[in-house]
């Protein structure tokens, strides 16, 4: 499955690719992790970025 995270506020597209629970055995990363990476807030809108102010959604294909 693939996973898109998007700013709630403006759509921005914060993370494409595969789902990250599938990939924790990878090397930890979480959707909480990828938030962080953008210091906690949308690089367009400069939203704060919570699992509760993204939409995370999956697609089959
Ligand atoms: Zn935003």
């Amino acid at each position: 499955m693939t996973e898109l995270i998007h700013c709630e506020k403006c759509e921005f597209l914060l993370y494409y690719g595969e789902t990250i629970s599938e990939r924790l055995y990878l090397g930890g990363l979480d959707e909480e992790k990828v938030l962080q990476r953008y210091k906690n807030h949308c690089p367009n809108c400069g939203n704060e970025l919570n699992l509760k102010t993204v939409k995370i959604s999956f697609k089959t294909w």
